[in-house]
């Protein structure tokens, strides 16, 4: 819909009165509420924060901590859609029933045509809807229910949850329905896409013909579409509606509709390919699960689903026989930016024995499907470990080939360090079959030498465990993320820092652990392992941010654990003395910096002593430098296990 014409101040006023910013939100983000404001994560970026986001209904605003992002219901859906100023007064106009006036009157009444014409493709898509549902329960419908309910083991619920129907088999018995009884024009039915001018001669004939008919919803339930599935040896097999005014099969999700309470709920998206897939995980109460339409999921439909779940976990659940890296590389083709940045915690479920997830289900069981939902690697795992699929490992040219592979690989990927990190080595510990110490450092060391010459090729840094202030950032922050989200090793935070005299570098983690000193002053929070309730401290820091919104952007990140910092945290006792180590090596590295500038600027001739003082400072920070790189290095190799493999005897003590 594009307006040409402008609306009427007292309608836009009527508007803004009306929509009520919590409602419009909470259509597109699930809100939590906290005190007298609703949070949720911002859809307006990439960012993990489930609570960046904050809407006030007293003022009837919304704003993102994180991105900026600012401002009343009307600038939400603009936002969000890329809808123009005028597209959303009036949709909001019609929705809440606001008279439309115009500058110029004589203007209204087309506008009101153009609503009213959307309007009446959705009422087409209902009664064809209840039509189809109809005709499944009629006579001719015998065979398309007895499918549904034998083959596909559907319960009468489930069926008229989805509303499915039947389409029956003549070639203008819809057509009929909706033109001759219900007076619905030709050329609505035929924009609607339910029904195809004959190729010869005039007139038309009912597209859906003899099929099992499943409704497609967009997120407010409303029907939009329809897929077909024939019942016979009818080809195609599956027939979708074309795209319409309503319908575009690349923005939409089968079941979102009836999915996202239970995404934001599990904290999870299963996205199947068909819809009987979807359908038989909704009726056996796994409701997390949505169908793309026949086509690959896009960077469009993975935000939309990012929209629901606070980790950003998503499961993509591939039949056995697309379950080959080509075939994963190509479904994962259209938003593979947001797996490797480590927007979204892809993971691979692969069903057993060739089955789909609607024959799995038949045959085992939902629990058996829950587990393997809980059993489901990482994208980068999966992918690793179908390199290695049936490789002799012991044939140095295998092994080779695998290496370039994993190379290829990890090279995508544009996360920190540190989680590239934890690939190479346990990549490394993969390849080295469990060899030998030697041989799992050699193969290290090769991955992180090819990966560090891809690098100079793609002209990033390398990878190298060095001090940078990349490093030194990650260090703190994981000493703050242990200190906020594991209350049993806080003692041992706390206590490591004082002894080493260690401060923060960073202004922002400086202020965070300043107020974390306050609080524990001021005996509102303990370095005791238990709180009074989970996540104690971390809420009334997130309080306090929401008071401070000059310094809450800088410190959301630290509020809340994402995968990847819980990867990196598996052994927080670990983590905790490298980053002490990571934070002990670069105050040396000042100190020898300090010391070597005082040698060059002195005049070191005249005062020899000063200048052996110099040199003597300078070898000691040298010394210490080395023994903490050791260290770090050290605790880099024994963290790059999963923690099942490396036993404890590994560790070594310091
Ligand atoms: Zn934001």
């Amino acid at each position: 819909m594009s307006a040409q014409f402008q609306i009427h101040k007292d309608t836009i006023d009527q508007v803004s009165q009306r929509a009520d910013i919590v409602d419009i939100v909470s259509e597109r983000v699930v809100l939590r509420k906290s005190g007298a404001n609703f949070r949720g994560a911002c859809p307006f970026h990439n960012g993990t924060n489930a609570t960046a986001l904050t809407v006030n209904p007293a003022r009837q605003m919304y704003h993102c901590f994180n991105c900026g992002a600012a401002g009343g219901a009307v600038k939400f859906l603009m936002e969000i859609d890329k809808r123009s100023f005028s597209d959303v007064v009036l949709d909001l106009a019609k929705r809440y029933n606001v008279p439309i006036a115009t500058v110029e009157p004589e203007k209204a009444k087309e506008i009101q045509r153009q609503i009213s014409h959307r309007d009446r493709l959705y009422e087409v898509m209902a009664l064809t809807t209840s039509f189809y549902q109809h005709a499944l329960y009629a006579h001719q419908g015998k065979a398309a229910l007895a499918y549904l309910s034998e083959k596909r083991q559907m319960s009468k619920d489930t069926i008229q949850k989805f509303q499915l129907g039947y389409a029956p088999a003549g070639w203008e018995t819809l057509m009929g329905y909706l033109v001759q009884q219900k007076q619905i024009p030709v050329s609505l039915v035929e924009e609607a896409g339910l029904i195809v001018p004959r190729k010869t001669g005039n007139g038309f004939y009912d597209r859906f013909r003899d099929r099992l008919m499943v409704p497609i919803h967009d997120t407010r339930g409303r029907v939009i579409a329809f897929g077909g599935r024939s019942l016979g040896d009818e080809e195609p097999k599956y027939l979708n509606s074309p795209e319409t005014e309503l319908f575009s099969k690349g923005s939409i999700l089968f079941a979102m509709d009836k999915a996202r309470d239970a995404i934001a709920k599990a904290d999870q998206a299963i996205v199947v390919e068909g819809y009987f897939d979807a359908i038989a995980l909704h009726q056996a109460g796994i409701e997390q699960a949505i169908a793309t339409m026949g086509v690959a999921l896009n960077a469009d439909q993975m935000k939309q689903l990012l929209r629901y779940t606070e980790t950003k976990n998503v499961i993509l659940n591939f039949d056995a026989d697309k379950a080959g890296i080509t075939a994963a590389e190509k479904a994962i083709a259209g938003f593979k930016e947001l797996v490797f940045n480590g927007t979204v915690q892809l993971r691979v479920l692969t069903m057993p024995d060739g089955k789909d997830a609607d024959e799995y289900l038949k045959q085992r069981s939902a629990a058996a499907y829950r587990d393997l939902l809980k059993n489901a690697p990482l994208f980068l795992d999966w992918m690793i470990e179908k390199i290695l699929d049936g490789q002799d490992l012991n044939q140095a040219s295998n092994l080779q080939k695998s290496s370039q592979e994993i190379v290829q690989l990890l090279k995508k990927l544009t996360v920190d360090a540190n989680f590239r990190e934890k690939y190479i080595s346990s990549s490394a510990q993969l390849l080295s079959q469990g060899k030998s110490y030697t041989s799992l450092q050699l193969i290290e060391e090769s991955l992180r030498k090819q990966l560090s010459n891809n690098d100079r090729w793609n002209n990033t840094k390398p990878i190298q465990i060095t001090t940078t202030a990349n490093t030194l950032y990650s260090a703190e922050i994981q000493l703050l993320q242990i200190y906020l989200h594991y209350p049993e090793y806080r003692a041992c935070v706390y206590e490591s820092m004082e002894e080493e005299d260690i401060s923060f570098s960073f202004s922002n983690h400086r202020y965070l652990w300043h107020t974390i000193l306050e609080l524990i002053e001021q005996k509102k929070t303990s370095l005791a392992t238990q709180e009074p309730y989970p996540n104690h401290l971390v809420r009334q820091l997130q309080i306090f941010c929401a008071e401070q919104d000059e310094v809450a952007h800088q410190l959301q990140h630290l509020l809340w654990l994402d995968e990847n910092s819980r990867i990196g945290i598996l052994r927080p006792q670990m983590v905790i003395r490298t980053a002490i180590a990571t934070i002990q090596y670069v105050m040396c590295e000042k100190r020898e910096k300090y010391w070597l500038e005082m040698f060059t600027t002195k005049d070191v001739i005249a005062d020899p002593e000063f200048g052996y003082h110099c040199q003597a400072k300078i070898q000691e920070e040298k010394r210490r430098k080395m023994e903490f790189q050791k260290l770090i290095g050290v605790n880099y190799l024994d963290l790059s296990g999963t923690g099942t493999n490396t036993s404890e005897k590994n560790v070594i003590e310091f």
